[in-house]
C-alpha cells in the first residue's frame, strides 16, 4: 500500500478531534456526571482548544508562543507537543493519559515525514501502551483503554492484512466505537468511577467515549465518506 498519512492528515484529524470535542463537551461532561465529577468534557475541550493554539496556521491566539513553528519539524514532534499540551493544559485522569498517548504517538512517529498504514497501526498501540503503562487499566476496568485497544488491535490486523487506509480507519473506529459501547455494562474498577462500585454499572465510560472519537475523526479526517458510502463497503 502507498497511501500514506501526511503532517497536513495529522493536522486535520487533530483540528477534528478538537471540533469533535467541542460539540460533544457537555455529552462528556453529562457522562461524567454519572459515574465521576462531571468535568470530562471541559477537560477535553480546554486541552484541544490549547492544542488548536499550537497548530501551524494558528494565528496568534493567547499563550501560544509560535503558531506555526510546528510545520517544519515532521509528524513525530508535532504529536509530542499535542501531548505535552494535554499534559500541562488538562487536569484530572484524561489530561496525562490523553498526553501520555500523544506523547508516545510521537516518540514512535520520530522523524516520520509522514506515516504508512502499518507506521500508523504500530504509533497507535505504541501509545495505547504508554497509557496502560501509566494508568494501570487492563480490558475491562471501564475505561479508556476499553476504546483504545480494540482500535489499535484493528489496526494492527488491518495493516498485517494490506488493507486501504480507508478500510484500516473506519475499522479501528468502529471496534472503538464497539469497546466504547462495550463499557456500559461493566464495573468500574480504574479512576474516579471505581468509587462507585457496582453502581457504575449501567454508564457509558466518558473516556472511552473521549477515546472513540479520536478514532472516529481520525477515519473522517483521513478517509473522508461514511463507510457504508465508500465503494465496495
Ligand atoms: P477525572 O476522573 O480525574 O475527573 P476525567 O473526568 O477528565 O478525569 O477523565 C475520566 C476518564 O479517565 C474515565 O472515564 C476513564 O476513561 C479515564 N481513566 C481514569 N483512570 C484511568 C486509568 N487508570 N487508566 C485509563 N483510563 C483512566
Ligand atoms: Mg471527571
Amino acid at each position: 500500500m502507498s497511501e500514506k498519512v501526511t503532517q497536513e492528515g495529522v493536522i486535520a484529524w487533530l483540528r477534528a478531534f478538537a471540533a469533535a470535542v467541542a460539540a460533544n463537551r457537555e455529552y462528556l461532561t453529562d457522562l461524567d456526571a454519572a459515574i465521576g465529577d462531571a468535568d470530562h468534557g471541559i477537560n477535553m475541550d480546554r486541552g484541544m482548544r490549547a492544542v488548536l493554539g499550537k497548530l501551524p496556521g494558528a494565528g496568534e491566539p493567547e499563550g501560544a508562543d509560535e503558531p506555526g513553528e510546528l510545520s517544519q519539524e515532521g509528524v513525530g514532534s508535532l504529536l509530542k507537543t499535542v501531548g505535552m499540551t494535554l499534559v500541562s493544559t488538562v487536569g484530572g485522569a484524561a489530561g496525562p493519559l490523553f498526553g501520555t498517548l500523544f506523547l508516545e504517538m510521537g516518540k514512535a512517529a520520530d522523524g516520520a515525514a509522514e506515516l504508512t498504514v502499518a507506521q500508523w497501526a504500530a504509533m497507535l498501540e505504541a501509545g495505547v501502551k504508554g497509557v496502560q503503562a501509566r494508568g494501570k487499566a487492563e480490558l475491562g476496568d471501564k475505561t479508556m483503554i476499553d476504546a483504545l485497544v480494540p482500535a489499535a488491535q484493528a489496526l494492527n490486523a488491518a495493516a498485517a492484512g494490506g488493507l486501504s487506509l480507508a478500510d484500516t480507519l473506519w475499522g479501528a473506529a468502529e471496534a472503538a466505537e464497539q469497546g466504547m459501547k462495550a463499557t456500559i455494562p461493566l464495573v468500574a474498577r480504574k479512576g474516579r468511577a471505581s468509587y462507585l462500585g457496582e453502581r457504575s454499572a449501567g454508564h457509558q465510560d466518558p473516556g472511552a467515549t473521549s477515546s472513540w472519537l479520536l478514532m472516529q475523526t481520525a477515519a473522517e479526517a483521513l478517509a473522508p465518506g461514511a463507510p457504508a458510502e465508500r465503494p465496495g463497503a
